[in-house]
């Protein structure tokens, strides 16, 4: 048994093995052309449901910041809460976005 690195994911892994026990990756009796061809369409699914992420989280933003300006709240406890949730909405989404921007962009770098 030899020791060699996983290419998707660089950990050291057996060369018996099948699917590397770190990213699962698959190898089987896959060529390294298969494995790359395995490699770009996982990071291409990633890369896509990152930015569906974004998308869903730009939607809360819109539709939390939208509750906090256009909502008429009354000056009491319930309307007070409302208008917190609304806000707790709208930085939510905000801060997911954000994330989600760095992990696109450190999806893209690798
Ligand atoms: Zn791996």
């Amino acid at each position: 048994m030899a020791i060699t690195s996983c290419p998707a994911c660089s950990k050291p892994i057996s060369d018996k093995v099948k699917t590397c026990p770190h990213c699962n990756l698959a190898f089987g009796d896959s060529s390294a052309e298969d494995i790359q061809r395995k490699l770009s369409h996982q990071r291409y699914q990633k890369l896509h449901q990152l930015q569906n992420q974004s998308m869903l989280a730009i939607l809360i933003f819109i539709v939390g910041a939208y509750f906090v300006f256009m909502g008429d709240y009354e000056n009491n406890e319930k309307g007070i809460l409302m208008y917190n949730i609304a806000l707790g909405v709208t930085t939510l989404g905000f801060i997911w976005y954000a994330i989600n921007r760095v992990r696109i962009t450190l999806a893209k770098r690798k």
